[in-house]
């Protein structure tokens, strides 16, 4: 059987116009394939609106989640309002709303006389907005005339019991895949199941991780031998630069998991390689698509890296961070010194997103979110403390507004030249690099500029290094 695994994402069916052009898609492509299996997230923002809900009401207030449970429903109410028209399913689907709204009130509630909410009470509160917009699509293609059914995926993806977290066990989630999917397509009918959430082998509803409906829709690809893995969202493809930050901005159409894991970390809001390894190491084809603009062939990601759009594919920025410096002459040639350093940092759970040590080892500098810099660097006065006192340590400090600019492209490995192109670029616009660091993977380089110079830094990689390279 050919079976296409599609997802949905936040913004894909955040509102009437998004869910009935989701709709549409579905029923056009339901047409060439023999089997579609339908994944969707809830309305973007509603998990955040969910969790804030939550979290409000274990601080001791009792009005916001109630706030939020009201706009919620104005904006689920409405979409049923303006998509189906009265009689019909509409009533049902209002009652659905109502029903998913009052136990996330009721939970709060709770929550709010507790004073605290547990990760495994948080998993069961956020999976209402995946629950209510599965419904909402199914009944709208059903409107529309075809068959279509709701299966939670608490009945499909059994997970660990990491809440807010957790890791899918593949085994006994295939045989349920087997068990509950299979016939319904075999019957013809779409199922749309609701990403993001999973649930433990007692039943208990887990979540993914945030942004997790893009690993529900790759471990049910996985597990349906799908042919292919489509991800719907709200741009052409993954770009070559965030288009708000530089309108020249292309789509890419290729490019490899490594590629995508090193444009994941460092910042760009792309897939999680996390997410889609099911099926990349499957060999399934996955392919990033715009809803709201269907005709565009959209980004394909593939196992192997792929040179043929140039060495350089992306460029990103991660900005909020700060340079924080070790240095001393004393430092020189002590063993330990930068593993006690590293040690505090995790010790304050900041994670360091570039390291770089001069070889004359007088000084280690490493890159942090802003942030954590007060704690940090605290931690390692703290650690170093007779280093300092006798001077081997001189001092500890750091730099704010610093930006991570990072070159992505798995084309950096062997093509020569292409480092010093970017620096030249950068050069070229009297843009200062603070400190450089390239990957082992070769898949990257990354210069930290001042959050002053970044959007330039950005404008000058793309237009020289990635366009006109
Ligand atoms: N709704 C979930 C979130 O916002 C999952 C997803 O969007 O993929 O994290
Ligand atoms: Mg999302």
């Amino acid at each position: 059987m050919r079976i296409l695994t599609m997802k949905f994402g936040g913004t894909s069916v955040g509102s009437p116009e998004a869910l009935s052009q989701a709709a549409e898609i579905v029923l056009t492509t339901a047409q060439e394939w023999e089997g579609v299996v339908v994944v969707v997230s809830a309305a973007n923002g509603v998990t955040d609106a969910l969790m804030k809900g939550a979290l409000s009401a274990a601080g001791g207030d009792g009005q916001t989640y109630m706030e939020i449970e009201g706009d919620l429903r104005s904006r689920h109410r409405g979409v049923v309002q303006e998509l189906l028209s009265p009689g019909g399913e509409s009533s049902s689907l209002l009652a659905m709303v109502d029903e998913h709204l009052a136990e996330f009130t009721a939970f709060c509630r709770s929550i709010h006389v507790l004073g605290e909410v547990t990760p495994r009470a948080m998993d069961t509160i956020v999976s209402v907005g995946e629950r209510m917009n599965a419904g909402l699509l199914a009944a709208l293609l059903r409107r529309r005339g075809a068959t279509s059914e709701v299966v939670l995926s608490t009945e499909l993806i059994v997970t660990d019991a990491t809440f807010q977290k957790a890791a899918p066990l593949m085994e006994p989630t295939r045989a349920h895949v087997a068990r509950r999917l299979v016939p319904l397509l075999a019957d013809g009918i779409i199922p749309v199941v609701t990403g993001f959430i999973g649930a433990t082998e007692e039943g208990v509803t887990t979540t993914l991780g945030r942004g997790g409906s893009d690993f529900s829709a790759a471990i049910l690809g996985d597990c349906l031998d799908s042919e292919e893995v489509w991800i719907w969202t709200d741009v052409d493809g993954v770009m070559t630069v965030d288009p708000r930050a530089v309108p020249e901005a292309q789509r890419i159409p290729i490019l490899s998991y490594a590629e995508v894991a090193e444009l994941s970390y460092f910042g760009a809001k792309v897939l999680h390689p996390r997410a889609i390894r099911p099926v990349v190491e499957r060999g399934i084809p996955l392919w990033v698509k715009n809803t709201f603009n269907p005709s565009c062939p959209g980004t394909r990601i593939v196992k192997e890296p792929d040179n043929a759009c140039g060495a350089v594919k992306a460029v990103t920025a991660i900005r909020d961070l700060s340079m924080v410096t070790v240095e001393g002459r004393g430092m020189m040639g002590v063993p330990g010194i930068a593993a006690r350093t590293f040690a505090a940092v995790a010790g304050q759970g900041a994670s360091v997103l570039m390291i770089s040590q001069a070889s004359s080892e007088q000084s280690i500098c490493f890159v942090i979110p802003t942030d954590h810099v007060p704690a940090v660097v605290k931690a390692i006065e703290g650690e170093m403390a007779a280093e300092l006192r006798r001077r081997d340590v001189d001092r500890v400090s750091s730099l704010d507004e610093m930006v991570i600019v990072t070159a992505v492209g798995a084309g950096l490995r062997g093509t020569p030249g292409v480092a010093a192109r970017t620096f030249g670029a950068l050069a070229q616009a009297n843009i200062n690099v603070v400190a450089v660091a390239q990957g082992s993977s070769e898949c990257s380089i990354s210069l930290v500029v001042s959050a002053n110079d970044a959007a330039r830094a950005l404008r000058q990689i793309h237009s020289e290094v990635i366009l006109h390279g």
